[in-house]
């Protein structure tokens, strides 16, 4: 009798699943990697230039479609981007953590962590850039980083945050606001601070890859042994920050360097939560930068013929790839804002809408 008790909670959860009644398994933490300007085709040219393996291609397990425009425009910049992953809602480009009339929006890390879940970023470019700035920022303009810098600093909701941008804050304030803080990839893996900030570098925009060494792959996995010892769970936000500039710039080289960079990440991640069993890693863009095609195999250079149509982003949607505890939930086409909703509703988080 003892043994059934056990036993029929399992059986209950595999008829509902096999009955198609779909109700995911919730997982306790969270992580969303964003690779800034990554449309599927620059995660192709990485598999290529890789000799044809890709982790974020191996672990996936449900893909869907999102689809990027912003509030005000038909292509999106990387500040409404991010804040339609944030926050849900649709913003007009430039704008970081508010609605187009400028009142501020509550992020999914600051939800989590009025609900005792414990938060961070780690990202390839300075802190208060678009994509970071948008978890922990509200300024209507993405252009004002000391202010962006100042609100990350106030923002009680971060327990970590990696990246660059060290010029930009007031150490004095990160101290006085309970931070540690370290400069370079060793520090940081000395920083046993409760609150911890942990700068790349010293310049206000990190190196590109291979040259800044493997900040967001040791970035990540700090974090991660960091965030997974709360107990109520974590929100983590990862960003290959930098595969939009190379593409910016129609350089194929770095293009290739920062999404196999990258991917790095996404695979010691991908294996730290298959053993952790609880974790939803959802991997996507916040839009393509550069129009980018492939026209054959470069066999003197070990990678695709890349052709960029464009230096700038584009309107094509992007995928989502998605891993773990509630991945099922990711299959389909649908707005970006829906990776809000669906990332709340698996950790039982209220939505104002
Ligand atoms: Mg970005
Ligand atoms: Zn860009």
């Amino acid at each position: 009798m003892k043994l059934w008790g056990i036993v029929l909670p399992f059986v209950l959860v595999f008829n509902s699943v096999a009955a198609g009644n779909l109700k995911p398994r919730k997982p306790k933490n969270i992580i969303l990697m964003i690779g800034d300007g990554t449309g599927l085709v620059h995660l192709y040219a990485a598999y290529t230039a890789k000799g044809g393996q890709l982790n974020i291609f191996d672990y996936a397990k449900a893909v869907g479609i999102s689809i990027t425009a912003s509030l005000n425009d038909y292509i999106t910049d990387s500040a409404a981007g991010a804040t339609a992953f944030s926050t849900g809602q649709k913003t007009n480009n430039g704008i970081i953590g508010m609605g187009s009339d400028s009142t501020t929006l509550k992020t999914i890390a600051e939800s989590a962590y009025e609900n005792g879940m414990s938060t961070g970023v780690v990202v390839t470019c300075e802190l208060p850039h678009a994509t970071p700035a948008s978890f922990y920022a509200h300024q209507p303009s993405r252009k004002k980083y000391k202010a962006i810098a100042a609100d990350i600093t106030q923002n009680p909701a971060a327990t970590i945050m990696v990246g660059g941008g060290l010029p930009y804050f007031d150490t004095n304030a990160l101290k006085k606001a309970g931070y540690c803080v370290s400069i370079g990839i060793n520090a940081m893996q000395q920083n046993t601070g409760a609150r911890q900030i942990c700068f790349i570098d010293t310049l206000k925009e990190p190196l590109p890859a291979p040259s800044r060494g493997p900040a967001l792959e040791t970035g990540s996995m700090h974090a991660i042994s960091k965030l997974s010892k709360n107990k109520k769970g974590f929100f983590l936000m990862i960003e290959g920050s930098q595969i939009d500039w190379g593409a910016h710039n129609n350089d194929s080289a770095h293009t290739i360097a920062e999404a196999i960079d990258f991917d790095n990440a996404a695979g010691e991640v991908l294996a730290w939560a298959k053993k952790d069993k609880n974790t939803l890693v959802v991997i996507t863009a916040d839009h393509e930068c550069g129009g980018l095609t492939l026209h054959g195999y470069d066999a003197k250079n070990k990678r695709p013929v890349m052709h960029f149509s464009s230096g700038h982003h584009t309107a094509e949607p992007v995928p989502v790839y998605a891993f773990g505890p509630g991945a099922e939930l990711f299959s389909g086409v649908y707005q970006n804002t829906a990776i809000y909703f669906k990332m709340m509703k698996l950790l039982n988080l209220q939505t104002d809408k």
